[in-house]
């Protein structure tokens, strides 16, 4: 036979032969382009019937058609046997020999695990301001924008939006839904229970984990967790805000650490503050954790907005009170003197046993 196609078996035994010869699926994968696929022989073959008659043309198209389905059946064959081998091997790499068990080798040193330096963190400063009469209270990590930003007093394109930079969960109606960028929407909650229930004062804590679009660097985490604090009460004022600021920092971090207020602004407080204080890593001579500055931004805090007081129904004329917040990581890093915050998450076993 002449023609076209007079080579059409040798060209299918040459691809079978190529078939067999792959030993992985991925190898396969990236080959089938070339066996069965428009870098085939057999596509440079169907371009060549062109310039037969008609007759010829649809007789060859159907040897040529039938070729390509045994090449096609036969990469799809091999490609299960090579699936069902792997599979075979990674389950045979994956048994578990328990014979030194049975045989009561069972080795004399094992090792209990332990809560993380972040969670640890977390416990003892609940512990501090518990014992200075809060009480501690959680929220979700999911929250609606109005939690997040309009109760505080932020409502959408104030410019203050843009000191947090917001995971977005849902931008859709009637709600927007995002990554509580800060804990204090646990605040908007327990006053508008404490309004609902008629149970005020309030003096709760609350922390959790929140999130922002930082890149993570020696002092920041995407995820990263906070404890905040909320007071409101009749007569309360700036001095009982920095009171318990200062109790609380000596309580945790020793009675030799300084403590200092700067003026800051927070869209929910008026006056606000950054506090800060002393750089655990340096002592205060400075270094690159704090930016060569001998201090170390813990927290904001202020004195509630009337606004925010109104926002949930609390009359600002009878009640007052204060807010503050700062991050547990920043505590633990300062506290053990852990000069890249990152460390904290990157879980190696070295860095995490010195915390057991
Ligand atoms: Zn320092």
């Amino acid at each position: 036979m002449t023609g076209p196609l007079e080579n059409l078996d040798a060209v299918v035994e040459e691809l079978l032969d190529q078939l067999a010869a792959f030993t992985s699926v991925e190898e396969l994968d990236a080959h089938e382009p070339v066996l069965a696929g428009r870098r085939s022989p057999l596509a440079a073959l169907q371009k060549s019937l062109g310039g037969l008659d008609p007759e010829a043309r649809r007789d060859a198209g159907a040897r040529l058609q039938a070729a390509r389905t045994r090449v096609e059946a036969a990469v799809e064959g091999h490609r299960r046997r090579l699936a069902a081998a792997e599979r075979e091997r990674r389950l045979e790499a994956d048994r578990l020999d328990l014979g030194d068990v049975v045989a009561g080798a069972v080795p004399d040193t094992l090792r209990a695990g332990h809560p993380g330096l972040v969670a640890r963190t977390q416990a003892e400063l609940e512990d501090v301001f518990v014992a200075m009469g809060f009480r501690v209270a959680e929220g979700p990590e999911v929250e609606s924008d109005w939690y997040n930003f309009e109760a505080l007093n932020i409502p959408p394109a104030h410019p203050a939006r843009g000191m947090w930079d917001t995971f977005y969960v849902d931008l859709g109606e009637p709600e927007t839904v995002v990554l509580r960028t800060h804990t204090s929407p646990t605040q908007v909650h327990l006053m508008e229970a404490a309004v609902r229930d008629g149970s005020l004062p309030i003096h709760s804590v609350m922390p959790g984990r929140c999130y922002r679009r930082d890149t993570p660097d020696a002092r920041h985490l995407a995820a990263f967790h906070q404890v905040e604090g909320l007071v409101v009460d009749r007569g309360i004022t700036f001095a009982d805000l920095a009171g318990v600021i200062e109790t609380f920092t000596r309580a945790y971090f020793g009675t030799d650490v300084d403590t200092r207020l700067r003026p800051s602004y927070f869209p929910f407080t008026e006056p606000s503050a950054e506090f800060e204080i002393t750089c655990q890593i340096c002592r205060g001579a400075g270094c690159r954790t704090c930016s060569h500055t001998g201090w170390i931004e813990l927290g904001g805090c202020g004195m509630l907005d009337p606004a925010v007081l109104e926002a949930v129904g609390i009359d600002p004329d009878e009640w007052s009170g204060f807010a503050f917040g700062f991050g547990i990581d920043r505590c633990a890093q300062m506290r053990h003197e852990i000069a890249d915050m990152r460390a904290l998450t990157e879980n190696d076993a070295r860095f995490l046993e010195q915390f057991s």
